[in-house]
Protein backbone atom coordinates (compact mmCIF):
# COMPACT_ATOMS: atom_id res chain seq x y z
CA UNK A 1 0.00 0.00 0.00
CA UNK A 2 1.86 3.16 -0.96
CA UNK A 3 -0.70 5.89 -0.38
CA UNK A 4 -0.64 6.75 3.28
CA UNK A 5 -3.98 8.14 3.48
CA UNK A 6 -5.55 4.20 2.39
CA UNK A 7 -4.01 2.95 5.43
CA UNK A 8 -7.09 0.76 6.82
CA UNK A 9 -6.54 1.81 10.17
CA UNK A 10 -6.92 5.11 9.40
CA UNK A 11 -9.47 4.70 7.01
CA UNK A 12 -11.40 3.07 9.41
CA UNK A 13 -11.60 6.35 11.63
CA UNK A 14 -12.47 8.56 8.67
CA UNK A 15 -15.73 6.05 8.12
CA UNK A 16 -16.46 6.11 11.90
CA UNK A 17 -16.36 9.64 11.54
CA UNK A 18 -18.42 10.11 8.57
CA UNK A 19 -20.68 7.13 9.85
CA UNK A 20 -21.00 9.50 13.23
CA UNK A 21 -21.99 12.05 11.71
CA UNK A 22 -24.67 10.68 9.23
CA UNK A 23 -25.94 9.30 12.86
CA UNK A 24 -26.36 12.09 14.20
CA UNK A 25 -27.56 13.87 11.66
CA UNK A 26 -30.71 10.97 11.07
CA UNK A 27 -30.68 10.69 15.42
CA UNK A 28 -31.11 14.90 14.40
CA UNK A 29 -33.76 14.27 12.31
CA UNK A 30 -36.05 11.16 14.11
CA UNK A 31 -35.72 13.18 17.55
CA UNK A 32 -37.33 16.46 16.14
CA UNK A 33 -39.74 13.77 14.45
CA UNK A 34 -40.28 12.94 17.95
CA UNK A 35 -39.18 9.32 17.59
CA UNK A 36 -37.06 7.67 19.83
CA UNK A 37 -33.17 6.49 19.84
CA UNK A 38 -33.58 2.71 19.78
CA UNK A 39 -30.20 1.24 19.33
CA UNK A 40 -31.63 -1.85 18.86
CA UNK A 41 -34.65 -3.03 18.17
CA UNK A 42 -36.61 -6.48 17.42
CA UNK A 43 -39.98 -6.77 15.67
CA UNK A 44 -42.35 -9.32 15.75
CA UNK A 45 -39.27 -12.07 15.96
CA UNK A 46 -40.37 -15.17 14.73
CA UNK A 47 -37.92 -18.49 15.12
CA UNK A 48 -38.46 -22.09 14.91
CA UNK A 49 -36.64 -25.78 15.88
CA UNK A 50 -38.07 -27.99 13.37
CA UNK A 51 -41.45 -28.39 14.84
CA UNK A 52 -41.20 -26.04 17.95
CA UNK A 53 -41.61 -22.40 17.48
CA UNK A 54 -39.68 -20.90 19.87
CA UNK A 55 -39.91 -17.12 19.19
CA UNK A 56 -43.43 -16.68 18.48
CA UNK A 57 -43.19 -12.39 17.76
CA UNK A 58 -41.06 -10.53 20.15
CA UNK A 59 -40.62 -7.33 19.85
CA UNK A 60 -38.85 -4.96 22.18
CA UNK A 61 -36.28 -2.07 21.76
CA UNK A 62 -33.48 -0.94 23.61
CA UNK A 63 -32.32 2.85 23.53
CA UNK A 64 -29.05 4.41 23.60
CA UNK A 65 -27.88 3.62 27.64
CA UNK A 66 -30.78 1.20 28.29
CA UNK A 67 -30.02 -1.95 30.35
CA UNK A 68 -32.87 -4.13 29.82
CA UNK A 69 -33.03 -7.44 32.11
CA UNK A 70 -34.73 -10.10 30.44
CA UNK A 71 -36.37 -12.84 32.80
CA UNK A 72 -38.15 -16.20 31.89
CA UNK A 73 -38.26 -19.91 32.75
CA UNK A 74 -35.97 -22.24 31.48
CA UNK A 75 -37.28 -22.80 27.80
CA UNK A 76 -38.57 -19.73 27.32
CA UNK A 77 -36.48 -18.76 24.56
CA UNK A 78 -34.38 -16.11 25.85
CA UNK A 79 -31.09 -18.05 24.48
CA UNK A 80 -32.53 -18.23 21.58
CA UNK A 81 -33.71 -14.27 21.29
CA UNK A 82 -30.53 -13.05 22.38
CA UNK A 83 -28.61 -15.54 19.32
CA UNK A 84 -30.72 -13.79 16.86
CA UNK A 85 -29.84 -10.30 18.45
CA UNK A 86 -26.49 -11.09 17.98
CA UNK A 87 -26.57 -12.97 14.45
CA UNK A 88 -25.44 -15.93 15.97
CA UNK A 89 -29.18 -17.34 14.03
CA UNK A 90 -31.35 -16.64 11.26
CA UNK A 91 -34.85 -15.23 12.13
CA UNK A 92 -37.57 -17.19 10.61
CA UNK A 93 -40.06 -13.82 10.03
CA UNK A 94 -39.55 -10.08 11.76
CA UNK A 95 -36.78 -7.88 11.86
CA UNK A 96 -33.85 -6.81 13.51
CA UNK A 97 -32.24 -3.35 13.27
CA UNK A 98 -29.63 -1.77 14.72
CA UNK A 99 -28.81 1.76 14.99
CA UNK A 100 -32.18 1.85 12.47
CA UNK A 101 -30.81 -0.24 10.03
CA UNK A 102 -31.99 -3.60 9.43
CA UNK A 103 -29.49 -6.18 10.02
CA UNK A 104 -28.49 -9.83 9.05
CA UNK A 105 -30.08 -9.93 5.72
CA UNK A 106 -29.91 -7.99 2.63
CA UNK A 107 -33.22 -6.33 0.44
CA UNK A 108 -35.36 -3.67 1.20
CA UNK A 109 -37.63 -3.61 4.25
CA UNK A 110 -40.29 -5.30 3.54
CA UNK A 111 -39.37 -6.71 0.33
CA UNK A 112 -37.73 -10.04 -0.49
CA UNK A 113 -34.90 -10.49 1.62
CA UNK A 114 -32.12 -13.04 1.65
CA UNK A 115 -29.68 -13.57 4.39
CA UNK A 116 -26.39 -11.62 3.86
CA UNK A 117 -22.67 -13.78 3.14
CA UNK A 118 -20.79 -15.01 6.20
CA UNK A 119 -18.01 -12.33 5.51
CA UNK A 120 -21.24 -9.41 6.00
CA UNK A 121 -22.39 -10.97 8.73
CA UNK A 122 -19.31 -11.31 10.43
CA UNK A 123 -18.84 -7.72 10.60
CA UNK A 124 -22.55 -6.53 11.57
CA UNK A 125 -21.75 -9.17 14.35
CA UNK A 126 -18.45 -7.33 15.61
CA UNK A 127 -21.22 -4.26 16.41
CA UNK A 128 -22.70 -6.59 18.91
CA UNK A 129 -20.92 -8.02 22.01
CA UNK A 130 -21.76 -11.01 23.06
CA UNK A 131 -21.51 -12.66 26.44
CA UNK A 132 -22.53 -16.36 26.78
CA UNK A 133 -22.91 -18.24 30.31
CA UNK A 134 -20.21 -20.44 29.70
CA UNK A 135 -17.52 -18.57 28.65
CA UNK A 136 -16.45 -19.72 25.90
CA UNK A 137 -12.73 -18.73 25.69
CA UNK A 138 -10.24 -20.23 23.67
CA UNK A 139 -8.23 -22.41 25.58
CA UNK A 140 -5.22 -22.28 23.60
CA UNK A 141 -4.84 -18.54 23.81
CA UNK A 142 -3.87 -16.44 27.13
CA UNK A 143 -6.15 -13.53 28.66
CA UNK A 144 -4.38 -11.20 26.14
CA UNK A 145 -4.58 -13.25 23.28
CA UNK A 146 -8.27 -14.19 23.91
CA UNK A 147 -9.30 -10.38 23.93
CA UNK A 148 -6.67 -9.26 21.29
CA UNK A 149 -8.44 -11.84 18.50
CA UNK A 150 -10.90 -10.14 16.72
CA UNK A 151 -9.26 -7.02 17.42
CA UNK A 152 -6.64 -8.45 14.69
CA UNK A 153 -8.73 -10.38 12.74
CA UNK A 154 -12.01 -8.86 12.39
CA UNK A 155 -11.27 -4.96 12.98
CA UNK A 156 -7.25 -5.59 10.94
CA UNK A 157 -5.44 -3.77 14.16
CA UNK A 158 -1.86 -4.08 13.76
CA UNK A 159 -0.65 -6.88 16.48
CA UNK A 160 1.03 -3.90 18.74
CA UNK A 161 -2.11 -1.82 18.79
CA UNK A 162 -4.73 -4.36 19.31
CA UNK A 163 -2.13 -5.56 22.50
CA UNK A 164 -2.14 -2.06 24.15
CA UNK A 165 -6.21 -1.80 23.88
CA UNK A 166 -6.43 -5.60 25.06
CA UNK A 167 -3.94 -4.73 27.77
CA UNK A 168 -5.66 -2.06 28.99
CA UNK A 169 -9.61 -3.72 28.61
CA UNK A 170 -8.31 -6.39 30.83
CA UNK A 171 -6.75 -4.20 33.39
CA UNK A 172 -10.71 -2.06 33.52
CA UNK A 173 -12.07 -5.43 34.28
CA UNK A 174 -9.30 -6.35 37.12
CA UNK A 175 -7.25 -9.00 35.25
CA UNK A 176 -4.50 -6.72 34.70
CA UNK A 177 -2.29 -9.18 36.75
CA UNK A 178 -3.49 -11.97 34.95
CA UNK A 179 -2.93 -10.78 30.98
CA UNK A 180 -0.53 -14.01 30.52
CA UNK A 181 -2.85 -16.74 32.05
CA UNK A 182 -4.57 -19.15 30.16
CA UNK A 183 -8.36 -19.75 30.77
CA UNK A 184 -7.48 -23.13 32.98
CA UNK A 185 -5.72 -21.12 34.84
CA UNK A 186 -8.14 -18.58 35.60
CA UNK A 187 -11.07 -18.69 38.22
CA UNK A 188 -15.02 -19.21 36.27
CA UNK A 189 -15.29 -15.46 37.09
CA UNK A 190 -12.03 -14.29 36.03
CA UNK A 191 -12.75 -16.17 32.45
CA UNK A 192 -15.95 -14.47 32.44
CA UNK A 193 -14.20 -10.61 32.89
CA UNK A 194 -11.91 -11.85 30.19
CA UNK A 195 -15.50 -12.74 27.72
CA UNK A 196 -16.40 -9.12 28.73
CA UNK A 197 -13.20 -7.40 27.65
CA UNK A 198 -13.07 -9.18 24.53
CA UNK A 199 -16.48 -8.31 23.54
CA UNK A 200 -15.90 -4.80 24.56
CA UNK A 201 -12.77 -3.92 22.80
CA UNK A 202 -14.66 -4.23 19.49
CA UNK A 203 -16.94 -0.90 20.96
CA UNK A 204 -20.06 -2.53 20.08
CA UNK A 205 -22.84 -0.66 19.72
CA UNK A 206 -24.76 -2.94 22.35
CA UNK A 207 -23.54 -5.64 24.88
CA UNK A 208 -25.92 -9.09 24.92
CA UNK A 209 -25.22 -11.09 28.24
CA UNK A 210 -26.95 -15.10 28.83
CA UNK A 211 -26.68 -15.55 31.97
CA UNK A 212 -23.44 -14.20 32.54
CA UNK A 213 -23.19 -15.79 36.44
CA UNK A 214 -25.50 -18.60 36.40
CA UNK A 215 -22.26 -20.80 35.75
CA UNK A 216 -20.09 -19.72 38.22
CA UNK A 217 -19.84 -20.35 42.54
CA UNK A 218 -21.81 -18.30 44.37
CA UNK A 219 -18.63 -16.59 45.72
CA UNK A 220 -17.37 -15.62 42.00
CA UNK A 221 -20.93 -13.63 41.65
CA UNK A 222 -20.12 -10.63 42.96
CA UNK A 223 -16.97 -9.58 40.97
CA UNK A 224 -18.71 -10.67 37.63
CA UNK A 225 -21.42 -8.55 38.48
CA UNK A 226 -19.96 -5.17 39.60
CA UNK A 227 -17.92 -5.31 36.73
CA UNK A 228 -21.35 -5.47 34.33
CA UNK A 229 -22.97 -2.49 36.78
CA UNK A 230 -19.19 -0.14 36.55
CA UNK A 231 -20.26 -0.92 32.30
CA UNK A 232 -24.02 -0.16 32.87
CA UNK A 233 -22.93 3.34 34.75
CA UNK A 234 -20.54 4.60 32.15
CA UNK A 235 -23.45 3.93 29.80
CA UNK A 236 -22.85 1.14 27.65
CA UNK A 237 -26.18 0.21 26.18
CA UNK A 238 -26.94 -3.27 27.59
CA UNK A 239 -29.84 -6.42 27.16
CA UNK A 240 -29.24 -9.05 30.24
CA UNK A 241 -30.66 -12.44 30.72
CA UNK A 242 -30.42 -12.84 34.63
CA UNK A 243 -32.54 -13.89 37.30
CA UNK A 244 -30.34 -12.02 39.75
CA UNK A 245 -32.68 -9.23 40.99
CA UNK A 246 -30.78 -7.46 42.92
CA UNK A 247 -28.85 -6.87 39.73
CA UNK A 248 -31.77 -5.75 38.06
CA UNK A 249 -32.95 -3.72 40.39
CA UNK A 250 -29.77 -1.44 40.76
CA UNK A 251 -28.16 -1.81 37.55
CA UNK A 252 -31.55 -2.07 35.37
CA UNK A 253 -34.09 0.62 34.29
CA UNK A 254 -36.37 -1.93 31.67
CA UNK A 255 -36.96 -5.38 32.72
CA UNK A 256 -38.85 -8.09 30.50
CA UNK A 257 -40.63 -11.18 31.39
CA UNK A 258 -40.72 -13.83 28.73
CA UNK A 259 -42.68 -17.36 28.74
CA UNK A 260 -43.01 -19.46 26.13
CA UNK A 261 -41.25 -17.60 23.21
CA UNK A 262 -43.32 -14.22 23.94
CA UNK A 263 -42.63 -11.21 25.99
CA UNK A 264 -45.68 -11.73 28.91
CA UNK A 265 -44.90 -7.97 30.46
CA UNK A 266 -42.31 -5.23 29.69
CA UNK A 267 -41.79 -2.50 33.09
CA UNK A 268 -39.29 -0.65 34.85
CA UNK A 269 -37.80 -2.77 37.43
CA UNK A 270 -40.59 -1.69 40.92
CA UNK A 271 -43.05 -2.61 38.14
CA UNK A 272 -42.40 -6.08 37.52
CA UNK A 273 -40.55 -7.12 40.99
CA UNK A 274 -42.69 -5.37 42.90
CA UNK A 275 -46.28 -4.90 41.24
CA UNK A 276 -46.62 -7.70 38.04
CA UNK A 277 -50.00 -6.78 36.11
CA UNK A 278 -49.50 -10.68 34.65
CA UNK A 279 -50.09 -13.74 37.35
CA UNK A 280 -47.32 -15.71 35.81
CA UNK A 281 -44.81 -13.56 36.60
CA UNK A 282 -46.17 -12.73 39.79
CA UNK A 283 -45.42 -16.20 40.31
CA UNK A 284 -42.02 -16.02 38.88
CA UNK A 285 -40.99 -13.45 40.82
CA UNK A 286 -42.40 -14.49 43.89
CA UNK A 287 -40.27 -17.90 43.48
CA UNK A 288 -36.77 -15.72 42.74
CA UNK A 289 -37.45 -13.74 45.91
P1 LIG B 1 -34.01 -20.33 27.55
O1 LIG B 1 -32.71 -19.67 27.26
O2 LIG B 1 -35.08 -19.37 27.92
O3 LIG B 1 -33.87 -21.42 28.57
P2 LIG B 1 -33.75 -21.44 24.89
O4 LIG B 1 -33.78 -20.29 23.96
O5 LIG B 1 -32.43 -22.02 25.21
O6 LIG B 1 -34.54 -21.04 26.23
O7 LIG B 1 -34.64 -22.61 24.34
C1 LIG B 1 -36.00 -22.45 23.99
C2 LIG B 1 -36.50 -23.72 23.35
O8 LIG B 1 -35.86 -23.92 22.11
C3 LIG B 1 -36.24 -24.98 24.16
O9 LIG B 1 -37.37 -25.80 24.04
C4 LIG B 1 -35.06 -25.62 23.48
O10 LIG B 1 -35.07 -27.00 23.63
C5 LIG B 1 -35.25 -25.20 22.05
N1 LIG B 1 -33.97 -25.05 21.32
C6 LIG B 1 -33.02 -24.14 21.60
N2 LIG B 1 -31.98 -24.24 20.75
C7 LIG B 1 -32.29 -25.26 19.91
C8 LIG B 1 -31.62 -25.87 18.79
N3 LIG B 1 -30.44 -25.43 18.36
N4 LIG B 1 -32.25 -26.89 18.19
C9 LIG B 1 -33.45 -27.32 18.60
N5 LIG B 1 -34.13 -26.80 19.64
C10 LIG B 1 -33.57 -25.78 20.29
MG1 LIG C 1 -30.83 -19.86 28.15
Amino acid sequence: MTDPVSDPVHDQHKVGHLLDAALLHEQVAAESAGATELVLEASEVHKRYGRTEVLRGVSFGVKRGDVKAILGPSGSGKSTLLRCLALLEPVDAGEVRLDGRRIGVKGASGGMVTPLPERLLAKQRSDIGMVFQRFNLFPHLTALGNVMLGLVEVRGRKKAEAHEIAEQMLIRVGLGERKQFYPSELSGGQQQRVAIARALVMNPKVMLFDEPTSALDPELVGEVLAVMEELAREGMTMVVVTHEMEFARRAANGVLMMDAGVVLEEGTPDEIFTRPQNERTKRFVEALA
